[in-house]
């Protein structure tokens, strides 16, 4: 983790990872310095993979401290120090993926740092990679400061049901046939399945988010039934 001094005249074209370029961190207001924390550039790969996005669209990264006083701030913080961005992700046929989804994907992998924002424009989610400070998960409609508490699966009022193995079941980090195999579950075991959670299309398959040892992991749903249905 480090943060990199960068020129938007000299290094505007360079890439930073496979999806993103220096530029698309740059502050609003045109400053040639840009300040960006590569770990937030793994995280947002991060968020591109498991969404299997068309584009990440970095709605502000880098902010001076001036102009970060303009957009509301106090000019100091992690957006003036170039451990945050909010974004939009865009999904494999170029619509735009809830901010809702994504913050329990970034709960999941433990990002300290996450902004929800529920209401009109529920599509941008802000994130920060200042880790030495403590977690704070909140909804920037309500307050910039305030938590929303321990959990987005709380807050966002995800509901669980139980599904029964149907074949034996591979339990996966991601959402494909790529996500590591966490473990085999036999068949007719029951699962929690998160079901007002986003359903992904990958490798054939539809995946839900289910809950395992404590932990949020993917299943194939062919291989799973409602139980009682
Ligand atoms: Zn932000």
């Amino acid at each position: 983790m480090s943060v990199k001094s960068y020129s938007l005249k000299k290094d505007g074209n360079k890439k930073l990872s496979p999806h993103f370029q220096v530029r698309e961190f740059r502050c609003k207001d045109g400053t040639d310095k840009i300040l960006i924390e590569s770990e937030l550039i793994s995280v947002l790969e991060q968020v591109f993979d498991h969404f299997d996005c068309s584009k990440i669209n970095i709605v502000s990264g880098y902010r001076t401290a001036k102009h970060d006083k303009r957009v509301g701030g106090k000019g100091r913080g992690n957006h003036v120090q170039g451990k945050a961005a909010d974004f939009i992700a865009y999904d494999k046929n170029g619509n735009k993926i809830k901010s809702r989804y994504i913050v329990l994907y970034l709960e999941d992998i433990g990002v300290k740092g996450i902004g929800y924002r529920s209401g009109g424009n529920e599509y941008s989610t802000h994130i920060d990679v200042n880790y030495r400070l403590k977690k704070w998960y909140g909804d920037e409609k309500k307050s910039m400061s305030a938590s929303i508490g321990k959990s987005f699966y709380g807050y966002l009022g995800i509901k669980y049901a139980s599904y029964m193995t149907i074949a034996n079941l591979n339990i996966r980090t991601k959402p494909g046939l790529s996500g590591k195999k966490v473990d085999t579950v036999r068949i007719a075991t029951m699962l929690k399945v998160a079901v007002n959670d986003l359903k992904i299309e990958a490798d054939g398959h539809i995946w839900y988010k289910v809950k395992y040892n404590g932990r949020h992991y993917y299943a194939a749903s062919g291989y799973l039934k409602e139980a009682g249905k």
